[in-house]
Order: C-alpha cells, then sequence, then structure tokens
C-alpha cells in the first residue's frame, strides 16, 4: 500500500470527497511512491473557506506577531532543509544539491518577508490643503492562490506565500500533482512554527482544482508559474473573473558568446545552464548562439565536458538526474529524433543513456546539438530538458535579432570581455533578466523575477517590491480634523486652499 496525499486546510488533512487519485512517481527507478487526491469542486470550495474565514484574524495581527512566525518558520527550515530536499529529490528527481539549492532561494524569500513592517510603510503629508493630511497605506487582499509547477516543488511556491503571509493574506496553494509531497511538508513547518489554523493551506489536483481557483469569488488573486499555453488560460480566466493575475509562463533562453569571451568558461557556464537539473529549469539556457569563428572551439569545449557528466540516481551524487516522467523523457528523445531528421548534427547523444540508477528511471544524457537551424522543431519549442542547441551567426546583431525574433523573453545571456558589447545587449535584448558572463541571472528575493513577451501575462514579477505591490492594495487618507476657526457650506469641487 503506497501513501495518499490528500489537501491541507485549517490546519489539518483535509480528506478528499471524491475518488480522482494521480499516481507520483520516483523518477530515478521509476516506481509509484504514492497517490495524490485530485480536488473535486467541494474539496476546493472548503479549503478556500477554510483560507477565507482565517483571513480577518490574520489580517489584523500585528506586523510584529506577523514577522515573529516568519523569523521562526525561517529557523525551523534552515534546521531541516535537508528533509525538505530529500522529498523534492524523490518525486522531482533532481540531485540533492541542486534540490538544497532550490530550498536556500526559497528562503531568501521568506528572509525578504521578515522585513515586511518596512515594506508596508506608507506615505505621510502634512497640511496637504489647510488643515489637511494625507497618509497612504496597503493593505493585504483577502485569499490568495498560487498554482506552480513541477519544476520547483518549494522554490516558487515560496516566490509568492512569503510574502503574501508576511503582508495578511491568507493562502491556497495548488501544487503541480506531479512533485504534491514539499507543499504538504511546508504546511507542517507553518504550524510548527506557530502560523494560526487556515492561513497556509493546499488543495491538490488538476485542472479542476486550478478551475475552482480561478472562479471562486473569494479567492482575490493568482500567481500562477507554468507552461505558457496554461499561463495564457490562467490569466485570461482569472482576470474575466476579476482577479488581479500574475502569470509566468515557458522560456527559450538564449546565451550569446561573442569571439572574445572567455570559451572555458563558457564552455562551463553552458554545461551547468543547460543541463542542471537535466534542463527542467524555466531559465535553463537551450539555446547557445555561438558569433563568428568560435564555434568550432566551443562545440569540442563542450561536448568533452557533457561527456565527462554522470547522469543516474540524484541520491548518488551524479551530476545529472532523470526527467520527471515517462511521457517528458519520451518527448524530450523524440525532440532530438526529429533534430537529427531535421539536419541537426548530435554530437552528444543522451538518448540510451546508462544512468547510475536502479529501476526503470526516465532518464536522457546530457545531449549536444550543432548546426540548429531555427525553423527546427528542437530551435522552436521549449524542450524542457538536457538538450544544448548550438545555432551558429557572424554577427553580434544577428545574435540579438535572433533573441528579439523569438516569442519567449524570460532570461538571457552574453559571455563576453567586451563591457561595451555587454551594455548595448542588455540595452537591446527584449528580455526579462539578462546575465552577463552569468548564465542563469535569477534575481535576488530583493529584486523581482520575471520575463517579458509569452514569458509573462500579466505587468507584475515575482517578489521584491513587485510581489508586495501585487500583494496587497493601497489606500489613501485624507484627514481633516476641525478647529473652532472652521465655518460655513462649500458645494463647490475640493480644490487646493
Ligand atoms: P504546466 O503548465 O503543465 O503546469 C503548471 C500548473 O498548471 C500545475 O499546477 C498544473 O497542475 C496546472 N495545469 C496543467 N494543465 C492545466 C490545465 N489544462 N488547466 C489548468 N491547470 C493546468 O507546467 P509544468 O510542466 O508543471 O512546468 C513546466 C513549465 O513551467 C515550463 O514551461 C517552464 O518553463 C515553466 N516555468 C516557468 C517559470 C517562470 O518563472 N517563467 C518557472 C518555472 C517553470
Amino acid at each position: 500500500m503506497t501513501e495518499t496525499l490528500h489537501h491541507w486546510a485549517a490546519g489539518a488533512v483535509l480528506k478528499t470527497d471524491g475518488d480522482r487519485f494521480a499516481d507520483v512517481t520516483d523518477p530515478a527507478t521509476g516506481a509509484v511512491t504514492r497517490q495524490v487526491a485530485l480536488a473535486t469542486e467541494e474539496d476546493v470550495d472548503q479549503v478556500v473557506a477554510a483560507a477565507k474565514a482565517a483571513f480577518p484574524g490574520w489580517r489584523d495581527t500585528s506586523l510584529s506577531k506577523r514577522t515573529t512566525i516568519l523569523f521562526r518558520f525561517r529557523e525551523l527550515l534552515n534546521a531541516r532543509a535537508g528533509e525538505l530536499a530529500a522529498l523534492i529529490t524523490a518525486e522531482h528527481g533532481k540531485v540533492l544539491s541542486d534540490a538544497a539549492g532550490e530550498v536556500a532561494r526559497g528562503q531568501e524569500v521568506v528572509e525578504f518577508a521578515c522585513g515586511m513592517p518596512h515594506l508596508l510603510k506608507g506615505g505621510a503629508t502634512e497640511n496637504a490643503s489647510t488643515g489637511v493630511d494625507v497618509h497612504s497605506v496597503r493593505q493585504p487582499l483577502g485569499v490568495v492562490g498560487i498554482i506552480s509547477p513541477f519544476n520547483f516543488p518549494a522554490m516558487v511556491p515560496m516566490w509568492f506565500f512569503p510574502i503574501a503571509i508576511a503582508a495578511g493574506n491568507t493562502v491556497v496553494l495548488k501544487p503541480s500533482e506531479k512533485v504534491p509531497s514539499a507543499a504538504l511538508w511546508i504546511a507542517e513547518l507553518w504550524r510548527e512554527a506557530g502560523l494560526p489554523d487556515g492561513v497556509f493551506n493546499v488543495v491538490n489536483g488538476d485542472k479542476v482544482a486550478v478551475d475552482g481557483l480561478l472562479t471562486s469569488p473569494d479567492v482575490k488573486s493568482i500567481s500562477f508559474v507554468g507552461s505558457t499555453p496554461i499561463a495564457r488560460y490562467i490569466y485570461e480566466t482569472g482576470t474575466a473573473h476579476g482577479k488581479r493575475v500574475q502569470a509566468l509562463g515557458g522560456a527559450k533562453n538564449h546565451a550569446v558568446v561573442l569571439p572574445d569571451a572567455d570559451l572555458d568558461l563558457a564552455a562551463d557556464q553552458a554545461i551547468n545552464a543547460g543541463f542542471g537539473s537535466a534542463g527542467e529549469r524555466c531559465m535553463a539556457i537551450s539555446a547557445l548562439v555561438a558569433v563568428g569563428d568560435i564555434a568550432d572551439t566551443l562545440v569540442d569545449k563542450i561536448a568533452e565536458r557533457a561527456r565527462g557528466l554522470r547522469t543516474g540516481d540524484g541520491r548518488r551524487g551524479c551530476d545529472m538526474g532523470p526527467l520527471v516522467t515517462r511521457a517528458a523523457q519520451e518527448r524530450v528523445s523524440g525532440y532530438v529524433d526529429a533534430g537529427e531528421r531535421e539536419g541537426a548534427r548530435v554530437v552528444v547523444d543522451g538518448r540510451g543513456v546508462a544512468p547510475d540508477a536502479d529501476g526503470q528511471g526516465f532518464f536522457v544524457g546530457p545531449t549536444l546539438l550543432d548546426h540548429v537551424g531555427t525553423g527546427m522543431s528542437v530551435y522552436t519549442d521549449e524542450i524542457f530538458g538536457p538538450v544544448l542547441s548550438v545555432v551558429r551567426v557572424d554577427t553580434y546583431e544577428q545574435a540579438v535579432d535572433l533573441i528579439n525574433a523569438n516569442p519567449y523573453g524570460n532570461g538571457t545571456a552574453i559571455f563576453t570581455r567586451d563591457g561595451g558589447a555587454a551594455r548595448r545587449f542588455q540595452n537591446e535584448v527584449e528580455v526579462g533578466m539578462i546575465g552577463v558572463n552569468v548564465p542563469v541571472p535569477v534575481p535576488m528575493a530583493y529584486y523581482s523575477f520575471g520575463g517579458w513577451k509569452n514569458s509573462l501575462f500579466g505587468d507584475t514579477h515575482a517578489h521584491g517590491t513587485e510581489g508586495v505591490h501585487f500583494f496587497t492594495r493601497g489606500k489613501v487618507v485624507t484627514t481633516r480634523w476641525l478647529d473652532p476657526s472652521h465655518a460655513g457650506l462649500n458645494l463647490g469641487f475640493p480644490t487646493n486652499a
């Protein structure tokens, strides 16, 4: 008998009303390890009701009490981060060190949110008009929904919930049904940290759960991260139901290597950014744009490094783990087949890799394709696997044109020793996050994370001050305390005097 995971509401497990369940697998072995409930509409209503009931009390809890709980959550997570990393590896497959890195990046947002009293300070103006003072405050929205993808079971939810909670909202998190355990583990940690029941809730499920959140009048905002078609659907449906929505989508990230670059550095970083987490990162580099006559040397250097990587079970000290599901493994291999058919050169072939793992895991080894054309599906589509495609161009301008013609605009990087070229690049590319000799330029928690074009629907990025803005509403209060000299009626429009 495998364990069955349900929902979490009002500080306790909430069992599903329904009979729909999905398998959760260990991608390194292929074994089914758990079942997860797929919420019914009634389940969603119950979880949202728990969050709604908790909102007034949490909103009125002082900032100092709220942040004390956040500090406690931080300490508990620091002490037990290894447990969470192990859960992530067991369901996602990424290697343990990578899972630990994800927890650490999520923790940075908790630390940022610990500063909420400062972040929520409003402005005040004395004597804006004679005897009239004005001040502004930001107040929480109410119940906020978070819908997250499989590839960061802890970090992506943590981009949102620490800020939402610190600002006085109550949360319903809908994690990916492929990796449900991290969210439930986090729910228990919140309880241990002293968070009142109902402030952090989890509903497990698929489209039924998502649609329930999108259409519920009690859910005031949606923070979504996932693939572009679903992000677009979430944005359109959520806003049509009167919610504020930030919907982060897919990506196709290019790294440009200029002829003057340090090619060893560029090759190292191409490996890290292309094959880290088996390429299942929205900031993975999947297209390497080699400018000028360096391509042969660069491809040789990357190939040599790629062949030295150890692929296998993420608990065995390997460099790269499996893909998340059998379907993902088949999809990625299918893209490599198509690239080969369409004329790309398969320099390093990860199909049929012999992994260091037991069982029937979902492995594709590091794969390097050269001479990739912009019409090939390996270039046009987000593969979301360990496949690095080298596109050769003659000039810097052609490299920038490629990036700007791409429908996605999440991240990009340039490798060069020329500060002027890097400065021009960061100004000219239509992409939200830019790295200069940094391949995966994920912003710190006190900046905001988000792409352009089809990589983000809505105008608000995740975390940083944009996150605080997203999870609060502004209010401006104009005050006059009458003094004894006041007298008279005036029906005219109030003007400054
Ligand atoms: P996904 O879009 O399949 O799923 C994301 C969430 O949406 C999950 O919770 C899932 O249950 C739900 N969902 C799936 N299909 C749905 C449907 N038809 N209707 C309603 N809800 C649905 O994405 P994924 O495969 O879990 O994650 C990988 C994708 O996420 C990649 O495209 C990756 O680039 C993207 N991603 C983007 C960022 C970013 O910051 N832009 C970060 C991480 C991942």
